[in-house]
């Protein structure tokens, strides 16, 4: 049975980080008219009520989206991401924050559909809920993983997917790239992100070096800490992203040294945009 419930984490700094990068991502996608698919492989909810017990609980937003809400001088390229979370708080007060699935659908036009899948028997129901009558979206109560056989190829050939596990079970960390290996093979111009915590450095230079001998020819890391490594808990996050768009790399070097700046909690903060395989101009 799995424990992991988002509702506890929603609009974290990790949060903050995983979807500006999907913003960056999803509007990289709808450059061109022609149509996309979104396989989400750990869904979550959808969307977050950060009044809720659980929200107000670790209080965790606070020091996400809390932080950047009211800011006058967000940079221009961190906008289009706190459009998304404007638009799920229309009255101005921050109360609800977006979930992947909702800040990707956000994006799209009428000749997109995404396919979500989640694992949680509540969580799948209140993600059910949040897309009832939502015709371009698709939900699965199914292992994320093993959704890759069977949505990949998808009949657009145009699409991004993001693994987005809660590490709960170590293999975890081997098993997502074994999976994003099977989704490239299958379908070798998808774009794919790996989520990942920085909780043990070792582990994510593990993660890395297992991406970069996997096979896939362009992959760039993007990785924010917000406190030293070696702290207690999750002291910062990061996401690969396999077959980054064009100007992907000068999109985050706009947010990043701000953003990093904003999120810090010990010290200066610290981030990472490297190409752990091939470069930007292997494209
Ligand atoms: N992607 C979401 C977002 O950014 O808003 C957050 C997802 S949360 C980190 C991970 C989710 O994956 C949890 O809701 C958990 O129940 C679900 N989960 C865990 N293992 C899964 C699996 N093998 N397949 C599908 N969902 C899974």
């Amino acid at each position: 049975m799995l424990s992991y419930r988002h509702a506890y984490h929603a609009g974290n700094f990790a949060d903050v980080l995983k979807h500006t990068v999907m913003v960056v991502l999803a509007r990289s996608l709808t450059r061109k008219d022609k149509p996309f698919f979104y396989l989400d492989t750990h869904a979550g909810v959808g969307s977050y009520d950060l009044a809720s017990m659980a929200a107000e609980k670790t209080g965790e937003w606070r020091q996400g989206i809390g932080r950047i809400w009211s800011r006058p001088d967000l940079p221009a390229a961190l906008q289009p991401y706190l459009d998304v979370v404007r638009a799920m708080n229309p009255d101005g007060e921050l109360l609800h924050y977006p979930g992947s699935p909702r800040v990707v659908r956000h994006f799209f036009r009428a000749q997109d559909r995404m396919w979500l899948c989640e694992l949680h028997p509540r969580d799948v129901e209140a993600l059910r809920v949040e897309f009832e009558d939502d015709p371009q979206v698709k939900v699965a109560f199914e292992d994320g993983f093993h959704a890759i056989k069977a949505q990949l190829p998808p009949k657009e050939r145009r699409g991004l997917v993001l693994f987005d596990p809660s590490y709960e079970i170590k293999t975890d960390f081997r098993t997502v790239v074994n999976a994003m290996q099977e989704g490239y093979r299958r379908f070798g111009t998808g774009t794919y992100v790996i989520w990942y915590p920085v909780l043990q450095r070792r582990v994510v230079e593990k993660l890395w070096a297992d991406v970069g001998r996997s096979g896939v020819e362009r992959a760039v890391v993007v990785e924010q800490c917000v406190v030293p490594d070696g702290a207690e808990g999750m002291t910062g996050s990061g996401m690969i992203v396999v077959n980054p768009p064009w100007q992907f790399e000068e999109q985050m070097a706009a947010v990043l040294p701000w953003l990093t700046d904003c999120l810090a909690q010990t010290g200066s903060g610290r981030y990472r945009l490297e190409w752990l395989a091939g470069t930007a101009d292997s494209a």
